[in-house]
């Protein structure tokens, strides 16, 4: 039995210092049940919590720890960096080398800005958008995630081909009348909303694997059909790949689809673990940002080089070493098989999607390919199925609509536990 006591006791004096005690909602555990453990240190594919219980885990910070905790080329480059200084709000040349290294990995990155976080660099990048074609309304799909900027925090209207409603007390109408809210994989409403609407639309944006509802690849044709319409109206195409970029490939989605957008967001694995976000695109946009152009956006922090540097070193592991993608992609295929089988021979259902080491595992009996049939699936059987695997010492992310991941750190005797553990979690979830 693991002892939580510590963690416990944190727990209560963080609720009375911050909302739900924590910094971002879904570390509260809420969808769990649980009280959330407090993490110590992270080595390798492995986490340690401060009561001493130990973790394969496979949140890895929500995506950006592909080389896993503490790999050494990040720590040392990271040592380098501090005893050098930690931030100075000036051009520093590794900056500049980390826009090099990701506009060689994604060709449609002709210009970059680094940010701070993914939120920021989405948030920028509408308001480029609109600056570019001089229009307001935007296209999201329900069930991807950008961050919580106003005009992305907005959830579907009542009907088909209507404008969105604010999805957080907060957020104005005012916003959400700019917001139009399409279905993920539905091309044919994408090309009604542009008949209807199209002259008035900025952007599209989309999660080209989504991954904020599980994990939901692309239908065949849905990112090409996305590519055509919005060149066809004049609007820009924006690939929010701050979960995808560098996780899925190293060309990133649209390297791996063959789908060029406008504007790329990054976030997660550019950073190595430091907070970090950037967005990029074609030249001729890209030039309208301040102090370029007439579109201000700016950072005390941005292009801080701890983070820089941090990302650079990751992407050098990540590029020198022509296999990595491909044993990960084993690695991560074989975990599936092998929980998909501890559900099946127990008689369980579940539908497994997987996009290299983005996956996750829906406790349902329907194939999941949009919003509407992710959440046709089991949470209370999720719930159980985390807390049986959390006690047996693996860390799964804490709700059923996330999406989990995979590191160059997990071992095959990893991924051997994790099916056992699995194996053993099915069972006690039917003895409940
Ligand atoms: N876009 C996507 C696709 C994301 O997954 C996230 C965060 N998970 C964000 C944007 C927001 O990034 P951040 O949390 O760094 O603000």
């Amino acid at each position: 039995m693991m002892n939580h006591e510590i963690s416990k006791k944190l727990f209560d004096k963080a609720k009375k210092l911050m909302p739900g005690g924590v910094n971002s909602p879904v570390r509260a555990f809420k969808s769990v049940g649980i009280n959330p453990p407090f993490i110590k240190r992270g080595y390798g594919s492995h986490i340690e919590d401060v009561d001493g219980n130990t973790y394969i885990d496979y949140v890895l910070s929500w995506g950006p720890l592909i080389l896993g905790h503490c790999n050494t080329r990040i720590v040392n480059a990271l040592k380098n960096q501090l005893e050098n200084g930690t931030s100075f709000g000036a051009c520093t040349e590794i900056e500049v080398k980390l826009a090099e290294k990701i506009k060689s990995a994604v060709p449609s990155v002709e210009v970059i800005r680094m940010v701070n976080s993914g939120t920021e660099a989405t948030m920028s990048a509408i308001r480029l958008a609109r600056g570019y074609t001089g229009r307001d309304i935007i296209v999201k799909f329900e069930g991807c995630y950008h961050g919580h900027s106003d005009g992305l925090l907005i959830k579907a209207g009542s009907g088909a081909l209507t404008f969105g409603t604010p999805d957080s007390k907060g957020v104005t109408n005012e916003t959400a009348k700019n917001t139009i809210i399409a279905k993920y994989n539905d091309s044919d409403l994408i090309v009604e909303i542009f008949k209807k609407y199209g002259e008035n639309i900025a952007a599209v944006i989309v999660e080209p694997v989504a991954g904020n509802m599980g994990t939901v690849p692309p239908k065949e044709g849905f990112l090409k059909t996305l590519r055509e319409v919005t060149e066809s109206y004049g609007s820009l195409l924006i690939f929010d790949e701050v979960m995808t970029g560098f996780r899925v490939s190293f060309s990133c989605a649209q390297g791996l689809y063959g789908i060029n957008p406008d504007i790329t967001t990054f976030g997660k694995i550019i950073g190595g673990g430091l907070p970090v976000g950037a967005y990029g695109g074609r030249e001729d946009i890209m030039r309208l940002i301040s102090p370029d152009g007439p579109v201000y956006q700016a950072g005390t922090l941005s292009g801080n080089p701890l983070a820089m540097v941090a990302g650079y070193e990751t992407l050098n592991v990540l590029s020198e070493d022509p296999s990595i993608y491909d044993e990960l992609d084993k690695k991560a295929d074989r975990l599936c098989k092998g929980l998909k089988n501890s559900m099946e021979q127990n008689g369980i259902d579940v539908k497994i999607n997987r996009v290299g080491t983005m996956m996750c595992m829906f406790f349902s009996d329907c194939d999941v390919y949009d919003f509407k049939t992710a959440t046709k699936s089991n949470t209370d059987m999720f719930a159980k199925y985390f807390n049986a695997m959390l006690k047996r010492g693996i860390y799964l992310p804490p709700s059923q609509y996330e999406t989990f991941f995979l590191s160059t750190a997990h071992t095959d005797e990893d991924i051997d536990k994790t099916i056992e553990a699995s194996f053993e979690a099915a069972k006690e979830i039917l003895w409940q």
